[in-house]
């Protein structure tokens, strides 16, 4: 029995070392360790074996199992290294794509790319984080205390008919137009606005904030209305600033994303939490200035609406009016793409209609 362990340790020795590739390999190891291997079925000769007998079989029985084992292991090892040795030594030229043979398999052209308003975003993102801005997230779907009561819009206050709201279901019962509006009550916000006592709340004068998001209001949808849009606004609260400082990030921007000398002007408007309150107009991008069907021959587009912010605000926010002055700034994306692009119906930008989409 010793001899047969011997005989069968020296032939399958050979074979390992000279097994070429690591199939070779399996079909070695199973002959010997599978289930009906050689090695496997071993050990049922030992109950025909003598006590003194199987002392010295036992031993010799085990060395030859692990000398087999670590010789295909080892093995193994050599194979798998001699195949990137192969790979490493290989010139080149012989390793470069075959580009006549690529060219003749058929792919489909991918147009995948941002969204338009996407894309748009990240141009005004860039730019205002050039002068310090950062970014600042506020939810879109608030309580009627962020999104109107303490941005000095009460309950009754006239400015509340500018926005139709959309409230949300509280408790199973929606919400009719006829019931008391109390501060906590939830609604999709109808502005970023609702970012601005958030921000105050968390942060510490001077700061540099912009918020950029999704505002949602109960419209009838047509060319130049969407129940469902996007907006941009920044809040910059410091030290004697003034609306110098607000005629300069509007025809800052305004040439930023148009791209040449856009002058801009302000006039007075209303908006309830800032005080004096400013639309914004650029210099009509097809005219410059001259009159324009676009610009109904004004010559002057109405692109932001801001101001500064009002005193009741900024208490609100636990700021002190007479030493802090705020910039709120703000305009909806996809007018502002509708003019820089030439589109015609604010729809297109939710409409998922990709032949429009591509062409951006
Ligand atoms: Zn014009």
């Amino acid at each position: 029995m010793d001899d047969h362990l011997d005989n069968l340790k020296k032939s399958y020795q050979l074979d390992i070392e000279s097994a070429k590739t690591l199939g070779e390999l399996d079909k070695l190891f199973l002959e010997l360790f599978g289930k009906n291997g050689k090695i496997t079925l071993f050990p049922k000769n030992f109950s025909k074996l003598e006590k003194s007998e199987l002392k010295v079989v036992g031993p010799l029985f085990n060395q030859t199992k692990k000398s087999l084992e670590s010789a295909i292991e080892e093995r193994r090892e050599e194979i798998k290294l001699s195949g990137f040795k192969k790979i490493l030594e290989e010139p080149l030229g012989l390793r470069t794509v075959n580009s006549a043979a690529l060219k003749k398999i058929k792919t489909k052209k991918r147009q995948g790319h941002m969204h338009l308003v996407t894309q748009f975003e990240e141009e005004i993102i860039r730019a205002f984080a050039k002068l310090g801005f950062s970014q600042f997230e506020s939810p879109q779907i608030d309580s009627d205390d962020y999104n109107f009561e303490k941005l000095n819009i009460p309950e009754n206050h006239p400015a509340r008919d500018l926005w139709d709201t959309l409230y949300i279901e509280s408790g199973g019962k929606s919400l009719e137009s006829s019931e008391k509006i109390t501060p906590g009550k939830l609604l999709l916000r109808t502005h970023t606005s609702n970012s601005q006592m958030r921000i105050m709340e968390k942060m510490k004068p001077p700061f540099r904030q912009m918020i950029l998001g999704r505002c949602y209001r109960y419209e009838n949808v047509d060319a130049r209305h969407e129940h469902t849009f996007e907006q941009f606004e920044i809040v910059y609260v410091d030290k004697g600033l003034s609306m110098a400082n607000l005629l300069y990030l509007s025809e800052y921007f305004f040439q930023a994303i148009f791209g040449y000398d856009v002058k801009a002007r302000l006039k007075p408007k209303y908006y309830p939490f800032v005080e004096p309150g400013a639309g914004v107009d650029g210099l009509c991008i097809f005219c410059k200035g001259k009159g324009c069907k676009v610009c109904g021959g004004v010559g002057w587009l109405e692109l932001a609406g801001a101001g500064m912010i009002h005193p009741t605000v900024l208490r609100n926010g636990g700021i002190d009016p007479d030493v802090y002055s705020g910039i709120a700034w703000g305009f909806g994306l996809g007018r502002m793409l509708m003019v820089r692009e030439g589109i015609e119906d604010v729809r297109l930008f939710n409409s998922g209609d990709l032949k429009f989409l591509n062409k951006y």
